[in-house]
C-alpha cells in the first residue's frame, strides 16, 4: 500500500518516468514523499545499505532511486557522505521563487493561448482533488499536487524547455515549501488555482500572466526563511510501512 503523497507524485517527477526498475521507482516516491510530508528532515543522511534493508533491494536499485532524487534536487550525494536530504539556503529558495516569477507568468500566458475545453477540465479536477488533500490534511500530497498543477499549466503550453524548467523548479519548490512553510492556509490557495484556471479557459494571456505573477510571490511570502533547529530520528522509524510489498 503507497501512501497518496507517493500517487500523487508519480507522473509528475521526469525522473520517476525514466527510471527503468519499478522498485527504484518505488523507493524513490516512497523516499520523496517522506520529504514532502516531513518525516525527513533537511539534512538526514540516506545510507544506502540502509535503505536497501528497509525495502529489501540491492544497493545498486537504492543507488539509482537516490540518483534520481538528487536529479530532483531534493537529496545530494556528495562523494564521503552519501546522499542526504537537501538543505536549501534560504538564499536558495529565494532564487527559487523568483525564477518562478520569471518564467511561470509566460508559461501561464502561453497556456492560456492553446487550452482546450478538455485542458481546462483538467485543471479543474485537478483544484478539486487539491481541496480533497486540505479537507483530509495530508499535507505531503497537498504539496505534490499543488505542484503538479503548476506541470499541468507548462504542459498546456506545450513548450518542452519551458516544461523542463518548471519540472525543476516546481520540485525544488515542494521540498522548500515542505521546509519552510508558515502559514496556515493552503499551500497554493485555493482561490488563487481556480482563478488560473478560469484565466486559462478564458483564453485571457494577460491575465493568466499577471494571476500567475502574484501567485509565486504570495508563495514566497509564506516561507520562513529563517534556521530552524534538527532533529534526527531513525530512518527505518520514518519510512515504516512504505517498504515494498
Ligand atoms: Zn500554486
Amino acid at each position: 500500500m503507497e501512501n497518496s503523497a507517493e500517487a500523487a507524485i508519480k507522473g509528475w517527477s521526469l525522473p520517476v518516468s525514466e527510471l527503468r526498475s519499478p522498485r527504484a521507482a518505488r523507493i524513490h516516491s516512497a523516499v520523496l514523499a517522506a520529504i514532502l510530508d516531513h518525516r525527513l528532515q533537511p539534512g538526514a543522511r540516506l545510507p544506502e545499505d540502509e535503505l536497501a534493508s528497509i525495502y529489501g533491494v540491492s544497493r545498486t536499485i537504492v543507488r539509482s532511486a537516490l540518483q534520481a532524487l538528487a536529479h530532483d534536487r531534493v537529496v545530494t550525494i556528495e562523494p564521503n557522505r552519501g546522499a542526504q536530504v537537501a538543505e536549501p539556503s534560504a538564499a536558495e529558495a529565494r532564487q527559487v521563487f523568483e525564477a518562478r516569477s520569471v518564467i511561470e507568468p509566460r508559461v501561464a500566458a502561453l497556456a492560456a493561448e492553446r487550452a482546450t475545453k478538455a485542458d481546462t477540465e483538467r485543471l479543474l479536477r485537478h483544484i478539486a482533488e487539491e481541496e480533497q488533500a486540505l479537507a483530509g490534511d495530508n499535507k505531503g500530497r497537498a504539496i505534490a499536487l499543488s505542484g503538479a498543477f503548476h506541470l499541468t499549466i507548462a504542459e498546456i503550453a506545450a513548450q518542452p524547455i519551458f516544461a523542463g524548467f518548471v519540472r525543476e523548479l516546481v520540485s525544488r519548490s515542494s521540498l522548500i515549501i515542505a521546509l519552510y512553510w508558515r502559514r496556515q492556509d493552503a499551500m497554493c490557495e485555493r482561490h488563487a488555482h481556480s482563478a488560473l484556471a478560469e484565466a486559462i479557459g478564458a483564453g485571457d494571456t494577460q491575465r493568466a500572466a499577471d494571476l500567475m505573477l502574484s501567485h509565486i510571490v504570495d508563495l514566497l511570502s509564506g516561507l520562513d526563511l529563517r534556521q530552524r533547529p534538527r532533529e534526527e530520528p531513525r530512518l527505518s522509524m520514518l519510512l515504516q510501512g512504505t517498504a515494498a510489498e
